[in-house]
């Protein structure tokens, strides 16, 4: 066995010189790393697999991040708001399908004042028990405090790349410095901290690669989410593709065995990368969250960072049944918790059913 993969088994962490190696494995070694992820996830967050119902409710942004369909300056889409009490509704709706955890997810739309987005918090928490997850971008602090105060959970920001040349190539009007400095903010204030990354951005190398994996164990992120680059013919980036599956399930198997007791994300975007195991291939190797959608298709097609296959286009409630199936299909099960940080609720009572007051 290979001498990174025993680390891995003795439960060891790697420096970034290991990392890069690992990345750099052939296809033999990679089934034993992905075989020691599995192991690793078994034994710190068990066989549960999180759902988390999705509500993109707004694809206006006011930024131009060079990858994102959704940037303001891709005047071909056609962009949509929910209203407060569409958010509402469709939240509702979520913990019908059963789910326990809503993320309400936007471009950077101002248009939403902290006033509105409290009173939406407010009235979810009022009318279902679930958690709630903003993933809305950069916000001032005050900003952020107020809406976990109005309710919210969990926030979800991610750092895209730890390589601050390939970051200001890539954000025109965002800054590197300010990206850790909000996440620090936000696990200061007290959410739980989603982060990622996204693979396989023009310029990105192995060894930024490498740095994001140490970026993830030293920020104690609670969820960490990694996503390939899919290219959107409306942007600076239409002639840039990227298709390398393995890579992406390698950074996830990576990281679950680096910070052990993650959620991770088997994300919408890997589908695109193999559009009927892309998904299943993430929960072999490390992943234990899915985030299905709960707006209906006709505006999802619209939340477009990526072009979305048509068939990832489902009804809610069919999405919901493909991917039961697929987690009993590989003997896995549908958590009953909320699925809060394991950090903060270890496995055996993230098992037992929550009741939110
Ligand atoms: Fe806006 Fe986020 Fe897309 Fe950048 S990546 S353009 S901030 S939605």
């Amino acid at each position: 066995m290979n001498k990174l993969i025993e680390k891995a088994y003795k439960e060891e962490k790697f420096n970034i010189e290991e990392i890069i190696e690992l990345l750099s494995f052939g296809d033999d070694d990679t089934q034993e790393l992905f075989d020691s992820a599995d192991y690793i996830r078994r034994k710190y967050v068990g066989d549960e697999i999180h759902l988390r119902g999705l509500i993109e409710f707004s694809n206006f942004c006011e930024r131009n991040c060079y990858y994102c369909g959704l940037r303001k300056d891709n005047k071909k889409l056609s962009r949509y708001r929910l209203t407060p009490q569409e958010i509402i509704n469709y939240s509702v709706k979520c913990e019908e399908l059963g789910y326990r955890t809503v993320v309400l997810q936007s471009g950077e739309d101002s248009y939403y004042t902290v006033e509105i987005l409290s009173n939406i918090i407010k009235e979810i928490k009022q009318k279902t028990n679930l958690a709630v997850t903003l993933c809305i971008g950069e916000r001032n602090k005050y900003e952020y405090k107020r809406l976990f105060d109005a309710g919210a959970d969990r926030y979800l920001l991610k750092f895209e790349t730890s390589d601050p040349v390939l970051y200001y190539k890539l954000h025109p009007d965002l800054l590197y410095e300010n990206r850790r400095k909000k996440i620090l903010e936000l696990k200061e204030i007290g959410y739980q901290i989603g982060s990622g990354i996204i693979v396989g951005l023009p310029g990105q190398t192995i060894n930024s690669i490498a740095q994001d994996i140490i970026w993830f164990d030293e920020l104690e992120l609670d969820m960490i989410a990694i996503g390939p680059y899919v290219h959107h013919q409306e942007t600076p980036l239409e002639n840039i593709k990227f298709k390398d599956l393995s890579l992406v399930l390698k950074i996830i198997a990576i990281t679950r065995i680096m910070t052990k007791d993650t959620l991770i994300p088997a994300t919408t975007a890997i589908s695109t990368l193999d559009i009927f195991n892309g998904r299943r291939r993430a929960l072999e190797v490390g992943a234990n969250v899915i985030m299905p959608n709960v707006i209906p298709p006709h505006l999802r097609e619209k939340y477009q960072i990526y072009p979305k296959n048509k068939i990832l286009l489902q009804e809610p409630e069919s999405q919901k049944k493909e991917i039961e199936t697929m987690i009993t299909y590989i003997g896995r099960m549908i958590a009953k918790s909320r699925g809060d940080s394991y950090k903060r609720y270890p496995l055996y009572k993230n098992m037992i059913p929550q009741e939110v007051s």
